[in-house]
């Protein structure tokens, strides 16, 4: 049965990577219960479905790890299908003409919000909490906070009931999305992040470097190990 939400749970949008698990911190720090969802759609690499168990798994043994919940899987190849691109069929990693990364999935964030909230909508959360963030991403316009206040209030519109799309690093860069970490878990958070969480858009987790496993030279990856070394607490004590 569906029982209408109060602000004290929330659905958090995870994939596994950097940005979601921190964003899975936050959303354990403020609301009593917290469920989790991931989006299939044909990614190349299993291995981030794979570090979004490693991570939540990591992340229930911390302070307020006892507020999270279920975790649900959605299977989205279909949509995959439609919106090919560098991160689900076998493309270049590129930028393309019209001045948007090949890795750029057309309507993504739109689609996963969507659907996200219909997940919470059943399972009775008022709030979706995502990673979304325009600061120093590669201009995703999906990313953008305009187009996710136009989605919440699609959502409430659409749903008839308050449906808040929370987006904690907007404005953070990489470095201060490293320092939120470690303001909501410590030393403990930043280690499941560094060395659990999965980024890297080849799949690669063979080697572990100082800002975590990747190949180090795809675009998420620079971005990764530029965040990280940008960011004061990385400094070895
Ligand atoms: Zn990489």
């Amino acid at each position: 049965m569906t029982t209408r939400s109060t602000a004290s749970s929330a659905l958090v949008l995870f994939s596994g990577g950097q940005d979601s698990a921190t964003c899975l911190a936050w959303a354990l720090d403020r609301y009593e219960r917290v469920e989790t969802v991931g989006f299939d759609y044909g990614q190349r690499h299993s291995v981030e479905l794979q570090a979004r168990q490693d991570v939540r798994a990591a992340m229930a043994k911390l302070h307020g790890g006892e507020r999270l919940g279920e975790d649900f899987v959605i299977d989205l190849t279909g949509y995959g299908a439609i919106a090919d691109s560098a991160l689900t069929a076998d493309r270049a990693i590129e930028m393309e003409a019209s001045g948007l990364p090949s890795t750029f999935v057309p309507g993504r964030n739109l689609v996963f919000l969507t659907v996200a909230s219909a997940l919470a909508y059943r399972r009775g959360h008022g709030v979706l909490v995502g990673g979304m963030c325009e600061t120093d991403y590669s201009g995703y316009p999906d990313c953008r906070r305009t187009t996710i206040d136009a989605m919440q209030s699609a959502l409430s519109l659409g749903l008839d009931t308050g449906m808040a799309v929370e987006t904690p690093l907007m404005h953070l860069d990489k470095a201060e999305t490293w320092a939120l970490a470690e303001s909501l878990g410590g030393a403990d958070l930043v280690e499941i992040i560094r060395t659990q969480t999965h980024t890297c858009y080849r799949g690669e987790r063979g080697e572990l470097h100082d800002w975590g496993y990747g190949c180090g030279t795809c675009p998420a990856c620079e971005l990764r190990a530029k965040g990280w070394q940008a960011w004061p607490g990385s400094v070895p004590a």
